[in-house]
């Protein structure tokens, strides 16, 4: 028998934008991905399994947010000089996949304020639209987590961040997480947006005639 632990079908682009980060490509990882990539998976399996994918995300996302120098005492008596996070945070999910992330988000950060974004294509000029937004009032004020599980050719994700920027949230304030990225969706993106930091779980070799991520996992909204 050969035992694998180290995943092989990760396609990374030769160079990454320096702000993508992808999560470790553990075995795992790669576990977790072939259960919700496989057709024949059920749809109790792939919300546990993508559940647990987001949760990795939210954390990794987290982890690109600053702390400062913060003292407390311990119940010995100790003095323990660690951090605390500076700064509040929300999330905007991306109606209306973006919604299943809003749980893995509300499970790491209690009590955390997630506002949405509806972008729907505009058949008369086939560019995205804003149809609908609430966002936190004080979000300028914020570091926002933007979710949406599949960066396809990019064009919702880049009408979010317009609207969230309209709003009044510097791009280096922006976290964009996501499980699936095509490549050429991250080259739109970072493109357009290089101070944005994007998290990824995996990503994929490209797209195809119909904008799918191909090997991707189909529609993911239709699969939850
Ligand atoms: N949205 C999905 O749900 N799947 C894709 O492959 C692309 C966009």
């Amino acid at each position: 028998m050969v035992v694998q632990n180290s995943p092989t079908s990760q396609s990374t682009p030769a160079s990454l934008p320096p702000s993508v980060f992808t999560l470790p490509q553990t075995a795992q990882l790669e576990a977790l991905y072939t259960i919700i990539r496989d057709k024949n998976t059920n749809r109790g399996d792939f919300l546990f399994y993508s559940d647990r994918i987001i949760r990795l995300l939210v954390e990794e996302g987290l982890n690109h947010l600053p702390v400062i120098p913060k003292t407390v005492e311990t119940p010995t008596g100790a003095t323990y000089e660690g951090v605390g996070f500076e700064g509040h945070i929300c999330g905007v999910s991306i109606l209306r996949a973006g919604e299943a992330m809003e749980a893995g988000l509300r499970e790491v950060c209690r009590s955390v304020r997630i506002g949405k974004i509806l972008i729907q294509r505009d058949e008369e000029t086939a560019q995205p639209k804003l149809f609908y937004s609430k966002l936190p009032q004080d979000i300028s004020q914020r570091y926002v987590l933007l979710l949406d599980p599949m960066l396809a050719t990019g064009g919702s994700a880049m009408k979010a961040v317009e609207v969230i920027m309209e709003h009044g949230v510097p791009e280096e304030r922006i976290i964009f997480i996501n499980l699936i990225s095509s490549p050429e969706g991250l080259r739109n993106f970072c493109s357009k947006y290089p101070a944005l930091r994007v998290i990824t779980g995996w990503i994929d070799q490209g797209l195809n005639e119909k904008s799918y991520i191909v090997p991707g996992l189909g529609d993911f909204g239709e699969r939850r």
